[in-house]
């Protein structure tokens, strides 16, 4: 299997691995399968009898993974073992009838990121392996990461100690809660940095960007270390196919628990950022799986909502908004251009994107648009809408969600129609607590919460959730034993390119 460039300005066609360690193609373009394989309803089931490292290999061997068979059933055991705290890994949950869940928080940070980071990461070591041995290149990999949160974490244990790659993460200092900075600091291996930036994610974000684009310092990385720079981000189609696999995955059980019939359609409704998680349901029903709606959820950054009711992408106006949904937060949903690429192709969709980068705004054809609105039914919750779906579904089923899956629930409730619905739930609700404490105690998102919490730490929040919410909230071991771990990292860098350049030197003197 070959893999096409978004925008067809790179004919290069790289397998899978080269794909990988590629990330984006040389012209700004996203790498796509040339070509998507097909289940039988059969093939589907019977993964229901499988663990779950097994059914990860069956859609990667499908998609035509370049990598031994053999070998691939490894690197998933490897991806998808005991690091997981429920041996399932993402377990569908009957909330309520016709309403399942599919949990993806079940991973060593408690995030959906896992699902991806804990499996890329040794696909893309695997292939810098392959390319040193049969000579074609020398470097090792060194992969910059500015993150708002959960990127950052989920990243640093996935390369943890990962042969021919390095990590070194920024985030911006004093811009993510003390969960997600003890995380970050904590983090095991020897072959990872991190460094707070002065400034917000956008100064993080365009610094690491500058270093990145910087070629003196490329050009230093490889004559003194050895190294070449790489992002992981998740247009990387190596995080993109993982997120294929829970969505087949997530069929078999749903038959296997008798929640749908076999072969009868199940929506799903996903809480969308980057449009990556929901991608990997598109491409699932491509490949045969029955899945019947894509219910697209996003919350007060909505811009995902209004192309899906207009088919016009209109960033020009819009402001950034905070919402306690952090990881939906997003302008620019980068993986919309996959979709985009199947529906319409390599010239609509470069047009389209030059449109964007100089007019901040593009209208897809009428053609294309009928095709978005024949898989895609999209609809936005508030923040205080958000926190209400907490506590009422808490309340009513005595099930807690975090704010970004409570996103998705929302909107699958006003969405529903016959068929069941699996909503997906992208974090544990201890990733969110202070949120969540808003939510059970009524607090509006934009108010503080009441004084006897205000001070409490990250940590105290959770043992408070636990009381308000018996029986619901049990904190995953990973966070209730972050205040055992010393912090191993502590630098706190300038933005800009220089900052985090000296950051990178420092680290890698060791
Ligand atoms: C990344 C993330 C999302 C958004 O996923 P996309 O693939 O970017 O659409 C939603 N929820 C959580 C908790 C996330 O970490």
């Amino acid at each position: 299997m070959r893999y096409m460039d978004t925008r067809a300005l790179d004919d290069s066609r790289p397998a899978f691995s080269r794909a990988v360690v590629k990330g984006i193609a040389p012209g700004g373009g996203l790498f796509v399968p040339e070509a998507i394989p097909s289940f039988s309803l059969d093939e589907v089931l019977e993964l229901s009898g499988m663990p779950y490292w097994q059914r990860a290999a069956r859609v990667f061997e499908r998609f035509g993974v370049d990598v031994p068979e053999d070998r691939i059933g490894e690197l998933m055991r490897a991806a998808y073992g005991t690091q997981w705290d429920d041996e399932r890994i993402a377990p569908v949950v009957e909330v309520t009838a016709g309403t399942h869940v599919l949990e993806l928080w079940h991973g060593p940070t408690s995030a959906f990121k896992d699902m991806a980071l804990q499996c890329m990461p040794l696909f893309f070591s695997e292939a810098v392996d392959a390319m040193q041995s049969s000579g074609e290149i020398a470097d090792d990999f060194l992969i910059l990461v500015a993150t708002s949160g959960d990127t950052g974490k989920a990243a640093l244990e996935g390369f943890a100690d990962r042969a021919h790659t390095a990590i070194v993460v920024f985030y911006p200092d004093g811009g993510v809660s003390d969960i997600q900075r003890l995380q970050m600091v904590t983090q095991r291996g020897e072959n990872v940095g991190v460094f707070g930036v002065r400034g917000n994610f956008d100064d993080c974000q365009t610094a690491v960007k500058a270093a990145f684009n910087d070629e003196a310092f490329a050009a230093e990385l490889h004559e003194r270390h050895g190294l070449r720079l790489s992002s992981a981000n998740s247009i990387n189609w190596g995080r993109l196919l993982p997120q294929i696999a829970y969505y087949v995955s997530a069929y078999a059980d749903m038959v296997a628990a008798g929640g749908v019939k076999p072969g009868s359609p199940m929506d799903v409704c996903v809480p969308t950022g980057n449009f990556g998680n929901i991608l990997g349901a598109y491409y699932a029903k491509r490949a045969g799986v029955p899945i019947g709606r894509l219910l697209c959820a996003s919350n007060e950054n909505n811009v995902l909502t209004d192309f899906i009711a207009t088919g016009t992408y209109d960033i020009s106006g819009r402001e950034f908004v905070t919402t306690p949904s952090p990881s939906m937060d997003i302008l620019i949903s980068s993986n919309l251009e996959r979709l985009l690429y199947h529906l319409a192709g390599p010239e609509a969709v470069r047009g389209w994107m030059a449109e964007l980068a100089a007019n901040r705004t593009f209208t897809v054809d009428r053609e294309t648009f009928a095709a978005v609105r024949g898989l895609l039914v999209a609809d936005w919750a508030s923040n205080d809408e958000s926190l209400a779906t907490i506590d009422r579904v808490y309340r009513e089923h005595g099930y807690l969600m975090d704010p970004h899956t409570a996103v998705a629930w929302e909107v699958a409730e006003r969405l529903r129609g016959l068929d069941p619905v699996l909503v997906v739930s992208t974090a544990h609700w201890a990733k969110f607590g202070a949120d969540v404490l808003k939510a059970l105690t009524h607090t509006p998102y934009g108010q503080p919460l009441p004084p006897e919490m205000r001070d409490m730490s990250g940590l105290e929040m959770l043992g408070l959730v636990g009381t308000l919410a018996p029986g619901a909230a049990k904190v995953p071991d990973p966070l209730a034993d972050l205040s055992r771990l010393s912090p191993r990292f502590g630098g706190v860098v300038e933005a800009g390119k220089h900052g985090v350049e000296d950051a990178v030197r420092d680290w890698l003197a060791g």
